[in-house]
């Protein structure tokens, strides 16, 4: 592989040295050693300070999929309804995994380029479906939205939905992310986004209502929630962690909580600010609509109609960038530019703009 000079891609994004070196561990046998167990409730009390929240965080090994396929099949069974708000790609996964749990499934789907602002629409929904859970998608890394939760969380307690599952994979670490207050359920979060570590982790905060679910549907399988209930105090892990990954996402945690959460959330949005004016001066389009709430951590543009974006793509790797495309209907469309986690850094940005301005320009 090419080292690219410039890595504007919106996760797995560039991994500092010292959360790479934070792994470097020849020794771990994880699941005999009591410092194991320290290693996991200290980054636990981590993750639940970046996210706001006091129930349990599981820590599991594996990249963020993994953290939605465990909320979804440890909470669910066939015939559960669950409510599946979208606003892109992932937001419609999730009524895909939904369906292929055997659930009664309602994809109330909203534009790709939009970002949830109609509630009245969204309680109607729930009224007339009557879900077990909800789902949705804080920060829709594809078209580069950010989605508000806490009006939907409002909308769950009101009405009485029993869970409120949350994809915040390229949100946490650079975002507001507030799980208690926003009455999220299941709230799932990667390492490879904002919080830079490798493409090694994913955790997921689990309220007692989540675990009530999980104690009735009694799922049973490798992304089984049950055991983590009990692991860190018995000392017995379904199966065995991955030391180094939980060093590695323990120091990512540590750089959050020590420049400080808001801090970190504030840097992201001056990043972003910075990154959609840059856009706007090469007369290039933002993909977000009008009205809709852009991401802070990802910034999508629409591939303009006078190139394509494999002659884009090549162009910006010939000068040693790379940035991100797109899947499904929003690839060849819009490509994005990733500026989270270690890559939400000034100096790094004006590069990545002057870069993109040159290569536009030079079409
Ligand atoms: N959810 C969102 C919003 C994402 O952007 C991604 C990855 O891009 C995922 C989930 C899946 O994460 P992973 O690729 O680490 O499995």
């Amino acid at each position: 592989m090419e080292k690219y000079l410039i890595p504007m891609v919106p996760g797995p994004v560039s991994v500092p040295r010292e959360i790479l070196n934070a792994g470097a561990l020849d020794f771990g046998s994880a699941d005999l050693e009591p410092e194991y167990v320290s290693l996991y409730l200290e980054t636990e009390r981590l993750l639940q300070e970046i996210m706001r929240t006091r129930s349990r965080v599981v820590i599991q090994t594996g990249e963020g999929m993994l953290g939605l396929w465990t909320a979804m099949k440890s909470t669910l069974r066939a015939g559960d309804r669950v409510l599946a708000l979208s606003t892109g790609l992932f937001g419609e996964g999730f009524a895909d995994m939904a369906r292929s749990i055997g659930c009664e499934t309602r994809l109330e789907a909203f534009g790709d380029d939009e970002t949830l602002r109609d509630f009245e629409r969204v309680e109607r929904a729930v009224r007339e479906f009557r879900p077990k859970m909800i789902t949705m998608v804080q920060n829709e890394t594809p078209s580069g939205t950010m989605n508000p939760v806490r009006e939907v969380g409002e909308i769950k307690e009101r009405l009485g939905v029993p869970l409120l599952c949350v994809d915040v994979v390229s949100g946490v670490g650079g975002t507001d992310v507030r799980v208690d207050e926003w009455k999220v359920d299941l709230a799932l979060g990667g390492s490879q986004k904002c919080l830079s570590a490798p493409a090694a982790m994913s955790f997921l905060s689990v309220s007692e209502a989540a675990w009530e679910a999980v104690r009735e549907v009694g799922y049973e399988g490798y992304e089984a929630l049950a055991p983590f209930r009990t692991a860190a105090e018995t000392g017995y892990f379904p199966y065995t962690p991955y030391w180094q990954g939980t060093a590695q996402l323990k120091r990512a945690c540590e750089l959050v909580v020590e420049e400080g959460v808001e801090n970190c959330v504030a840097r992201h949005e001056r990043m972003a600010r910075y990154c959609r004016e840059r856009v706007r001066e090469m007369d290039l389009e933002l993909f977000p609509a009008e009205g809709a709430t852009p991401s802070p951590t990802v910034t999508a543009v629409k591939v303009p109609a006078y190139t394509t974006w494999e002659r884009l793509d090549r162009d910006l790797r010939t000068q040693g960038m790379a940035v991100g495309g797109n899947y499904g209907r929003l690839a060849g469309r819009v490509f994005r530019l990733g500026h989270m986690g270690s890559q939400a850094n000034m100096n790094l940005l004006k590069e990545a703009m002057d870069i993109l301005e040159t290569v536009v320009h030079d079409i």
